[in-house]
C-alpha cells in the first residue's frame, strides 16, 4: 500500500492510500484510520488530480513532428503518407516510447491510439506502464485486395490481443470516410459490435471532407453518412467531429457518441475551430480531448490543450462564461473513462489510482485564485512531479525510467528512415 501523505484534493489536505491498482482511502490528514502503508510520500506542497486521458493520438508520429509545417491538412497528409510507407516496426516502437515519454511527463495515464503495427505501439506503452487503448487501423483506399488483407490482419491481430492483460485494450480503427470502402466500414463495424470493441474514427475533420462526402454519398455528410450504415453508437469514438451540422449534433447525441476535440491540431492546420461542444453536450454526446499526433499538434500535453480548448470555445462564442474550468477538467479526463467504459478519470475511493502529483511550490500557485485555473492557465505541464498509473509509480520527480536509452534508440531509427 502506498500513502500520499498530507496532499491538497479539492483544496483540502488528505491522506490517499493506493492498494494494489486502487485508491483505497482518501482521509482528512493526518488521520490514517490505523491503515499502514509499506511506503509513505510525503506530498505536502503538492496536490493530487486525476491522469489524463488523451482520446485521440497518432503516437509514434512524435518522431515526425515538424517534419511538415505550414500547409493545409490534404497536403499534410500527403507528404505524410509517403514517409510512412517507409515506417517499420522498430519506428513505431521507438517511436511510441517517446510519445510515452512525453505523455508520462504531461500527466497522461490513459491514450486512445490510432496507428499503424500496434502490437508494437502497444508493448512500449504496457513496458512504460500507460494504459494504451490501441486499435487495428482500416485503411484500404478502396481497394479490394488491400481490403482483403486488412481482414486477415485484423482478424490475426484480434486473436493476438485476447491473450493480453488488462493493462492494454485492442480497438477498431476505421480511418474515415475518404479513406475506406463502405464495405470495410460495414465489416470494421461489424466486428467492433461483436466483439465489444470501441470503434475509433476520424470524422468530419475538414469543410472538404464535409463537401466531398455529400458528394459521393447523396448529399449525406459524414455522421450522416455512418448513421445511415447502422454504425453509430455509444462505443464509437469520432475524432474531430468539428464541421457539423444542427442534424450531424442531433445524430451524435441521440448515438451517445463519443466526439473527440482536437483543439491544436484542428487549429495548426486551419481545419477549424468552431467545435460545437455545447451542442454535442447537450444533445448527449459525450466531448473528450485529444492532442491529435505530433506531427500536427507537435506535442501530447493535455494541460496546453485543454488550455487552447477553452481559449478557442471562449473567442468564437465572444463569452467568457463558456468552457468552465470543470467541465474542461472533465473533457480532458472522465469523459474519456467514460467513453473507453474505464472505472478512472476521477479521485475517488474505489477508482482505479491513475492520478498525477502536482508540486504547487512554485510562482503559479501562489494566489489564492482557483487551483485549477492556476494549472490549466498558468502552469505548464513540468509542475507535474509524480505520475501513478494503475497503482504504480511511472513517474517520480520528473523521472522516467530508461528516459536516456528510450531518446537513444529513437535517434539510431530516425536516422535509418
Ligand atoms: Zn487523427
Amino acid at each position: 500500500m502506498i500513502l500520499l501523505q498530507n496532499i491538497l484534493f479539492d483544496g483540502r489536505p488528505v491522506n490517499l492510500f493506493i492498494d494494489g491498482q486502487r485508491i483505497r482511502r482518501i482521509l482528512p490528514f493526518p488521520q490514517t484510520e490505523g491503515l499502514v502503508a509499506d511506503e509513505t510520500v510525503d506530498c505536502t506542497g503538492k496536490a493530487v488530480i486525476p491522469g489524463f486521458i488523451n482520446m485521440h493520438t497518432h503516437a509514434a508520429m512524435t518522431l515526425l513532428r515538424g517534419i511538415t509545417e505550414d500547409v493545409p491538412l490534404h497536403d499534410w497528409l500527403d507528404r505524410i503518407w509517403d514517409i510512412e510507407a517507409r515506417v517499420d516496426e522498430e519506428f513505431i516502437y521507438w517511436g511510441t516510447k517517446v510519445a510515452c515519454l512525453e505523455m508520462i511527463k504531461s500527466g497522461t495515464t490513459t491514450f486512445n491510439d490510432q496507428y499503424w503495427f500496434a502490437p508494437f505501439a502497444r508493448d512500449a506503452a504496457v513496458e512504460m506502464g500507460i494504459r494504451p487503448y490501441i486499435s487495428f487501423v482500416i485503411l484500404d483506399n478502396f481497394d479490394k485486395e488491400t481490403a482483403e488483407k486488412q481482414r486477415r490482419k485484423c482478424l490475426q491481430l484480434y486473436e493476438r490481443s485476447l491473450g493480453w492483460s488488462e493493462a492494454s485494450h485492442l480497438a477498431m480503427s476505421v480511418h474515415s470516410v475518404y479513406t475506406v470502402s463502405e464495405e470495410m466500414i460495414l465489416w470494421a463495424s461489424d466486428f467492433a459490435r461483436e466483439h465489444g470493441m470501441k470503434l475509433h474514427i476520424h470524422v468530419s475533420e475538414t469543410q472538404k471532407e464535409d463537401i466531398d462526402c455529400r458528394k459521393a454519398h447523396g448529399g449525406l455528410s459524414p455522421t450522416e453518412y455512418l448513421d445511415s450504415l447502422g454504425v453509430l453508437g455509444p462505443h464509437v469514438i469520432a475524432a474531430h467531429s468539428l464541421w457539423l451540422s444542427d442534424h450531424d449534433v442531433e445524430l451524435m447525441g441521440k448515438h451517445r457518441v463519443n466526439c473527440v476535440h482536437n483543439i491544436n491540431s484542428n487549429a495548426k492546420l486551419a481545419s477549424g475551430f468552431r467545435f460545437r461542444y455545447n451542442e454535442l453536450r447537450d444533445a448527449g454526446a459525450n466531448v473528450c480531448l485529444g492532442t491529435d499526433g505530433a506531427a500536427s499538434s507537435n506535442n501530447l500535453d493535455m494541460l496546453e490543450t485543454m488550455k487552447t480548448t477553452a481559449l478557442f470555445q471562449k473567442a468564437w462564442r465572444e463569452d467568457p462564461s463558456q468552457m468552465h474550468l470543470g467541465e474542461l477538467m472533465d473533457a480532458a479526463t472522465v469523459n474519456g473513462a467514460r467513453a473507453l467504459g474505464l472505472d478512472t478519470g476521477v479521485i475517488r475511493e474505489g477508482a482505479i489510482a491513475d492520478l498525477s502529483i502536482v508540486d504547487t511550490d512554485n510562482s503559479y500557485f501562489l494566489s489564492p485564485g482557483s487551483f485549477l485555473a492556476n494549472l490549466i492557465y498558468a502552469a505548464h505541464s513540468d509542475v507535474i512531479s509524480s505520475v501513478i498509473a494503475q497503482g504504480r509509480f511511472i513517474m517520480r520527480d520528473r523521472r522516467v525510467e530508461g528516459e536516456k536509452e528510450i531518446l537513444a534508440q529513437a535517434r539510431k531509427v530516425l536516422s535509418q528512415i
